[in-house]
């Protein structure tokens, strides 16, 4: 176990050497994104620590996919392992991914063994996480209380899983996070996620208190502290309509320009300018006030 920490801790400073590497080449050639030069290694270099960290689980191989879960799990593996390569074969058809190695996809059998993996405190959950080019799944059972036994019904299950499960969500995440090279707040990513999510299941993330809230946070909240907001259902959703609207005004092909831009390297709100002709945050003022919403002081 120490080893297996002395390892990880070790990848850690790899990666922060890279990162630090890629921030000062950033500043001596302006423009330059800096995440861009450091991705690729990065992505390789967390495939390399949890290949490692799983040598144990079992694995499934499929054309696009590389799932590690649990031997308890198997059944749910394979259904999950054949509904990522349909999200994926969505994806490719629809934005066209630009990936040359399968995906890692990594299977936790309960939230104890999800939180210690990424060191969360007890509180923290989900049920899938997207982070450094890889995907990581809660066991849906914990959950969906109502999926059936995989075995004795896989089609529902699957049925199930696809509807309620994070598997969309997350791979646009992972296209988001490949096609422009990291360069995107994570207001944005959240926002793209779910509209992916809503656009091809049909998903909306409306807990409570968020569906007609009192005041929104600024946009310059959700770009700077978005993690760090105590509302994380209103940041979520806000964000989610913002963009909505942004695109139903615009036209879903305003998204491809947008990327494009990120893609170049270009700044995110000077690529959101050239795209929607305004600022951010006068787009955001715009959303608001048309909606009706108050924004908080
Ligand atoms: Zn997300």
């Amino acid at each position: 176990m120490k080893t297996t920490l002395r390892i990880i801790r070790w990848f850690h400073w790899v990666f922060i050497y890279i990162l630090l590497f890629g921030l000062f080449f950033g500043q001596i050639h302006p423009g330059v994104h800096a995440v861009a030069w450091t991705q690729p290694v990065l992505h390789e270099g967390n495939k390399l620590v949890e290949t490692w960290r799983f040598r144990d689980a079992e694995r499934i191989q499929t054309e696009h996919i590389s799932l590690f879960y649990p031997p308890s799990l198997k059944p749910q593996a394979r259904l999950i392992a054949r509904e990522a390569e349909r999200v994926y074969a969505r994806f490719e058809q629809r934005y066209g991914l630009p990936l040359n190695d399968p995906v890692p996809v990594f299977l936790f059998p309960d939230r104890t063994s999800l939180q210690e993996h990424f060191f969360w405190h007890k509180g923290q959950s989900a049920s899938g996480v997207y982070y450094s080019g890889a995907i990581y799944l809660l066991n849906p059972h914990i959950w969906d209380q109502k999926l059936p036994d995989p075995k004795a019904d896989p089609q529902t299950w699957a049925k199930r899983f696809r509807r309620q499960g994070p598997l969309v969500h997350e791979f646009a995440h992972l296209y988001l996070d490949k096609i422009t090279k990291g360069n995107y707040p994570r207001w944005y990513t959240e926002a793209f996620a779910q509209w992916v999510e809503y656009k091809e299941i049909g998903y909306e993330w409306t807990p409570g208190s968020n569906q007609r809230p009192d005041a929104l946070y600024a946009y310059s909240d959700l770009l700077r502290h978005f993690d760090d907001l105590p509302d994380q259902a209103l940041a979520y959703r806000e964000s989610f309509l913002f963009l909505q609207w942004s695109i139903r005004r615009q036209g879903e092909d305003s998204l491809g320009k947008l990327h494009k831009e990120l893609k170049r390297g270009q700044d995110f709100a000077a690529a959101w300018q050239e795209v929607y002709g305004e600022t951010p945050d006068d787009s955001f003022r715009q959303w608001a006030r048309q909606a009706g919403y108050q924004l908080r002081d």
